[in-house]
């Protein structure tokens, strides 16, 4: 790979995958690809076509003829549909849960996969996802599994949500997460999976600079 290996890092809601991979990204000038942005992307075009994100056939319709187009912003890719950045519109846990619902119907995956696998083509990336080291890139040269307990995922994303809408409850958020994990962990096309060759790191009582700096260090010997 002369532009850089490929490193997938997968793992539950909230467990610092999108922070850690792009620290990651940005000390080796890599790209960083957020995979389940795009699920959330397919999520908000359901809903603004008005498309039950609950109806198979309907959603898998819509992914046919999306016109899905990506920018470059601060070295990571950034999601354009239909013409419009909805990087601001896809953040909340109502779409993070939409996005679980479509992501179990196979013709999703599959419009996706090409885009995924054809972003990762080059090398130099780090992406990050549920399936990326199992099925989208499982010859990755480094894949990592990155997990924190359910309180402190719970409560990153409190933290996180609690600045947009001041009404979220840590309760809420919790059983929202939850929900979503046991969704995703459980379906039948490309189920979360720790692989067995993936480095498993638990953030609960780190810091992002610490994660960061411990996928490096796996990251340099494969370089
Ligand atoms: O990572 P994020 O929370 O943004 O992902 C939203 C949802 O998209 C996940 O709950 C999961 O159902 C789906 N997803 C997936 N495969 C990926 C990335 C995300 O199924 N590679």
């Amino acid at each position: 790979m002369d532009d850089g290996i490929r490193i997938a890092i997968d793992g539950p809601a909230s467990s610092g995958k999108g922070t850690v991979a792009r620290g990651v990204a940005k000390q080796l000038g890599y790209a960083y690809i957020d995979t389940g942005a795009m699920f959330r992307a397919v999520a908000l075009a359901a809903e603004d076509a008005g498309v039950d994100w609950h109806d198979e056939e309907s959603v898998a319709a819509l992914v046919a003829d999306l016109d899905v187009g990506f920018q470059w912003s601060e070295g990571a890719v950034e999601m354009v549909v239909d013409g419009r950045a909805i990087a601001h519109r896809i953040r909340s846990e109502r779409i993070g849960g939409g996005a679980s619902a479509v992501a179990r119907y196979p013709g999703v995956r599959s419009a996706l996969l090409d885009l995924q696998r054809s972003l990762a083509q080059r090398g130099g990336v780090v992406m990050d996802g549920r399936d990326i080291g199992s099925v989208v890139l499982p010859d990755a040269e480094l894949k990592v599994y990155l997990d924190a307990s359910a309180d402190t995922r719970a409560k990153r994303r409190f933290d996180e949500m609690r600045h947009r809408d001041p009404d979220v409850t840590y309760e809420a958020i919790k059983a929202e997460i939850q929900a979503r994990d046991t969704q995703d962990l459980n379906r039948s096309q490309a189920p979360l999976v720790r692989v067995p060759d993936a480095v498993y790191v638990d953030t609960s009582n780190m810091t992002v600079e610490q994660a960061v700096e411990q996928i490096l260090l796996a990251a340099a010997s494969r370089i």
